[in-house]
């Protein structure tokens, strides 16, 4: 076994290995074994950081943004020559199949697509003669230094979420990325360096709480982009509030799937299925919980207990790929194992356990699991298992389904599977929830949009991605102007 290498911080262009301070474990999923160290930096590091992206922050804002985009228009072909290369370093640090982990590298590649286009995206507005002779416009300017803190289950799209499109604006950037997943982000990092980044503009440090405590109360930071559970979100929220900064602090979800009597039947349970066990469903819109309608349980739960049982679980860092791989950590398989139980007691019916699957490799595994007649006041039902577990609920009609989606504390995502528009419409306008899909499963939206979660999954004002991220990452300025004729406007003439 190779020892396991500490993973270096990225401050001012330079890759720093950090001597005498805490780690924290990196493994690979699909054998257990510890292949980095994560360093735990402190307040002083950070303090590097920070410094470093404030002092590329000057001339980085004056760099216009077509060339701005030149840089990010050079990572993303470095992207497309690596896509192999990260895709498999995603799999072997967090556990995902490599189908998995290209999508997730992909997701990311089109942030940095959306990201080139900065030059338009920045466009202001105009309006001449607001009064007479006087025109009005607004200019987007960067906020300054910028900061990213991530979680473990999309290493590679979600900090690209953040800094291409802040880059882009003109922002400098600080990186935390989950300390169980550091090695995808500084892979990707080396290829912005690659593309002709300034030095400093964008910069990674490592760590928990002590780190982004010091990322979120220093003084020269002024925004800052959050990913990861609710708790930790609400919380970023209001202490970055508090010290002055603009946040964004995406939380926890869990994401309804209703399949109505009239749905085609083998489409719709073939979603639910993907979108419940896909990254072994940890995803913030993974479909966690089928609300059946009607008679749609009747054909519906015993293709999903078939389909349930009839996902391959194994090891993702070899061939042949598996459909399903490990979760994260022994430490979080153990927690969803004993939900499963938990739900059990409370009174759920257990159609396919996943507590029974046996491998021998060392990894996190966890089967594909269905639990049926969930009801509200389950603790499957209330807290985000964020595993390979899918709730079953039963609804007599739209209006319960809506009624038990519209429960929750969180809004994230909800799906509807039928043939009728008028089910379907009245589903969109109903449901608070801020990613509707009809006839998809996940309705995760593309980079494009804003990734628009409500409730509990969100907490501030303006999304990721879409126009709203570069409205997060830029600060606007409104111009009046009154031009006189020469003479014309001099107060002081004394003719
Ligand atoms: P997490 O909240 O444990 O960690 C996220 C980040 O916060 C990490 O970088 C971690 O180091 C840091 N952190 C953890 N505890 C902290 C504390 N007490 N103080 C300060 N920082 C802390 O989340 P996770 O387990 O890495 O990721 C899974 C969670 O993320 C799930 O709840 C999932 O739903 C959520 N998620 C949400 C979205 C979304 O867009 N809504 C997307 C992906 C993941």
């Amino acid at each position: 076994m190779n020892t396991p290498q500490l993973c270096p911080v990225f401050v001012n262009g330079e890759w720093q290995e950090l001597r005498n301070v805490d780690t924290s474990p990196v493994y690979n999923p699909s054998t257990g074994e510890v292949i980095a160290l994560t360093p735990m930096c402190t307040a002083a590091h950070v303090n590097d950081a920070v410094e470093a992206a404030e002092a590329a922050f000057p001339p980085w804002w004056e760099t216009p943004p077509v060339e701005r985009a030149r840089v990010l228009f050079r990572f993303k072909m470095l992207l497309e020559e690596k896509f192999e290369e990260i895709a498999r370093c995603n799999t072997r640090e967090h556990g995902k199949t490599l189908i998995e982990s290209r999508g997730d590298v992909r997701r990311g590649i089109e942030m940095v697509e959306f990201a080139c286009g900065v030059p338009s995206l920045l466009g202001g507005e105009t309006i001449e003669n607001v009064a007479r002779g006087i025109d009005c416009e607004t200019i987007r300017q960067p906020l300054g230094v910028c900061v990213g803190i991530t979680p473990f289950n999309f290493p590679a799209m979600v900090p690209l979420w953040m800094y291409p499109v802040a880059l882009a604006c003109g922002n400098t950037f600080v990186l935390k990325p989950s300390e169980k997943v550091p090695l995808t982000a500084m892979m990707i990092a080396r290829l912005l360096e690659q593309a002709g980044l300034p030095r400093g503009v964008f910069n990674i440090v490592h760590g928990g709480r002590e780190c982004v405590e010091a990322l979120l109360g220093h003084p020269k930071v002024r925004a800052v982009s959050f990913v990861g559970s609710t708790p930790v979100a609400r919380y970023i929220f209001e202490t970055g509030m508090r010290h002055g900064k603009r946040v964004q602090a995406n939380g926890s979800a869990k994401n309804f799937v209703v399949v109505m009597p009239d749905a085609e039947i083998e489409h719709s349970t073939r979603s639910v299925i993907e979108g419940a066990f896909g990254c072994a469903g940890e995803r913030c819109m993974a479909s966690s919980t089928a609300v059946v309608v009607g008679s749609a349980s009747k054909d519906a739960l015993p293709s999903l207990a078939h389909a349930a049982k009839s996902i391959r679980v194994g090891p993702t860092d070899r061939e042949p790929q598996p459909d399903m791989g490990p979760l994260i950590t022994r430490q979080h398989r153990d927690r969803v194992a004993h939900l499963i139980g938990t739900g059990a007691e409370q009174g759920a019916k257990i159609l396919a356990d996943g507590r029974a699957l046996q491998l021998n490799s060392g990894g996190f595994f966890l089967g594909a699991t269905v639990l049926d007649e969930v009801q509200n006041d389950m603790t499957v039902a209330r807290e985000e298992i964020f595993g390979p577990v899918l709730n079953v609920m039963r609804a007599n009609d739209l209006e319960a389904a809506i009624e038990t989606i519209n429960g929750s504390p969180y809004g994230n995502g909800a799906s509807i599977f039928t043939c009728s528009g008028k089910s379907a419409r009245e589903f969109k306008h109903r449901v608070k929830a801020g990613m509707i899909g009809i006839n998809i499963g996940v309705p995760a939206s593309m980079a494009w949009f804003p990734f628009s979660g409500w409730g509990d999954s969100f907490f501030g004002d303006l999304h990721m991605q879409g126009k709203e991220g570069v409205q997060f990452f830029t600060q606007q300025k409104v111009t009046t102007t009154r031009w006189f004729a020469e003479g014309e406007g001099n107060i002081w003439s004394t003719k």
